[in-house]
């Protein structure tokens, strides 16, 4: 009793500290996942959300089955000054909903605790380049000893790797992206892959996979002739912290926090903006929406638009690198959580897809089934904007494939749970460290799928070549189209069917 009582005046006087220092806290707030049923309930739902304001912050989204209105399921943050109300409205109207996270402030304690490390403490511990995945790799670590293990390893592996810094951030901080390759002094660039991550602030485990594939190919390139061969072959360019303000926010100060830190003229009180709302590709187009929300103009939203394309010099920095690297670089791929998706352009649209559907879909299902070989773990794959019955303008994985012709432009939501779970372990945004491991195996054999098919050229498409060549362009076409529609759409839609 004395023990649970010292406890708690500790946890008062960290409260106390927290309050006086700016830190913010989430006492009382809790994570609600609901599922309307019906158009009704979903219209109730959404006007709920709007009342709401800046009380409920959406987590995440999903229309599931799309224009009927079944199957939606949306997760969001309620404060505790609007909960009675929401959770009376939602009985009121018969909404079926669960509560994800009964207390905030707690899970996310539970999680800097799982981490080793409280926010106010610097870790101790060395960050060793040679212990392997098991040690390093089970931590969340800071955008400070993140640029330490990148620079690092770049001074160990001068004839593989190459730090680059983007450019500065808002807050003066470099952006740190690393290139991997066998051939770094060689002048014809060879074809390349992009990775970014942390593009919002809060999803820590984006980065964390991040840094296992970077580790992966490196100490694999010594040791493994796979990806020897790989590397031998297409070169790698991986941006683990792109939102390197927010980020460091989302540990010093709001660990929920998710957009950049820069400021908006017009609003004394509410800085940052979304960047994936903010890349030059239907930018804040009106007839994206879903639920209604999928962008805003409102700069205390947190999914803030910016007051035009590009506004941030985050995505100045990353749009000016890729532009002058877009002849070499033939898969973008963006890693986000959460959700389990894998998915691919549009996101601007539920109603259209891209030119190169069948090329995404094709190695999308590929990805797919060799990260379910790892542990048994789904992805649910798609179009962005049709899968999830809802769209958004202004995202990098429309933008790279439109503005840059990246032909395979990737988005994942990474897993917000363990693969076994139950309700108690879906933390979401806080996720216990002990479940980066696994998910970063997953993605990284997700990413070699992708680099073969790269360089392959897509087996799909040799393929089709081989069944054409002796025959003329204009019966070429007419087959693509036989096998696009007859082949292919049949079987991607069996695959899509079993998956629901
Ligand atoms: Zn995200």
């Amino acid at each position: 009793m004395a023990s649970k009582r010292s406890l708690l005046i500790i946890l008062g006087v960290i409260g106390v500290i927290e309050c006086l220092s700016g830190i913010v806290r989430y006492d009382g707030y809790k994570v609600l996942r609901i599922q309307p049923s019906g158009l009704d309930q979903q219209s109730a739902v959404v006007n709920l959300i709007r009342d709401g304001q800046h009380e409920i912050d959406v987590w995440s989204e999903m229309s599931g089955e799309g224009l009927d209105g079944t199957g939606s399921t949306l997760e969001i943050q309620v404060s505790p000054s609007i909960l009675p109300t929401i959770l009376s409205t939602l009985e009121k109207m018969g909404i079926h909903y669960d509560v994800l996270i009964d207390d905030l402030q707690k899970s996310i304690e539970e999680q800097l605790q799982a981490n080793g490390m409280h926010r106010y403490k610097r870790s101790a511990d060395s960050i060793n380049l040679t212990t392997g995945y098991s040690t390093f790799h089970d931590k969340y670590w800071r955008y400070e000893e993140i640029n330490e293990w990148l620079l690092k390893i770049c001074k160990t592996y001068p004839n593989l790797t190459e730090c680059i810094n983007l450019g500065m951030s808002y807050e003066n901080r470099p952006i740190y992206a690393i290139k991997i390759s066998t051939s770094l002094d060689d002048a014809t660039k060879r074809q390349a892959i992009w990775i970014d991550a942390g593009m919002h602030a809060r999803e820590w485990i984006a980065p964390s996979v991040a840094l296992f594939i970077i580790d992966q190919l490196i100490h694999g390139y010594s040791s493994n002739s796979n990806i020897e061969e790989l590397l031998s072959q297409v070169d790698f360019y991986i941006l683990p912290v792109f939102n390197v303000d927010g980020y460091v926010y989302s540990w010093t100060t709001d660990r929920l926090w998710r957009k950049t830190r820069s400021p908006n003229p017009g609003s004394k009180n509410c800085s940052g903006t979304d960047p994936n709302r903010n890349w030059d590709f239907h930018f804040y187009d009106e007839t994206a929406s879903g639920f209604g929300w999928t962008a805003a103009t409102d700069p205390c939203a947190n999914i803030y638009q910016g007051a035009e394309p590009h506004s941030e010099i985050e995505v100045r920095h990353m749009d000016d690198f890729i532009q002058a690297h877009a002849k070499h670089i033939k898969a973008y791929v963006t890693l986000h959580s959460y959700g389990t998706l894998l998915m691919w352009p549009w996101c601007f649209t539920t109603k259209q897809v891209p030119p190169t559907n069948y090329d995404l879909a094709y190695v999308a299902l590929a990805m797919r089934g060799d990260i379910k070989n790892v542990h048994g773990r789904i992805y649910r794959t798609g179009n962005i904007g049709k899968m999830l019955g809802f769209a958004s303008g202004g995202t990098s994985v429309d933008y790279m494939y439109n503005n840059h012709s990246i032909k395979y432009s990737y988005a994942f939501e990474l897993p917000g749970g363990p693969f076994v779970m139950g309700q108690s372990q879906l933390k979401r945004f806080l996720l216990p460290p002990e479940n980066i491991v696994p998910i970063s195996e997953e993605i990284y054999v997700g990413i070699k799928t992708l680099a073969e098919h790269v360089i392959g050229g897509v087996k799909y498409n040799l393929t089709m070549t081989a069944t054409v060549a002796t025959t003329s362009s204009a019966t070429n076409e007419k087959i693509g189209l036989f096998i696009h529609v007859c082949l292919i759409l049949p079987l991607v839609l069996a695959v899509f069917r079993s998956l629901r």
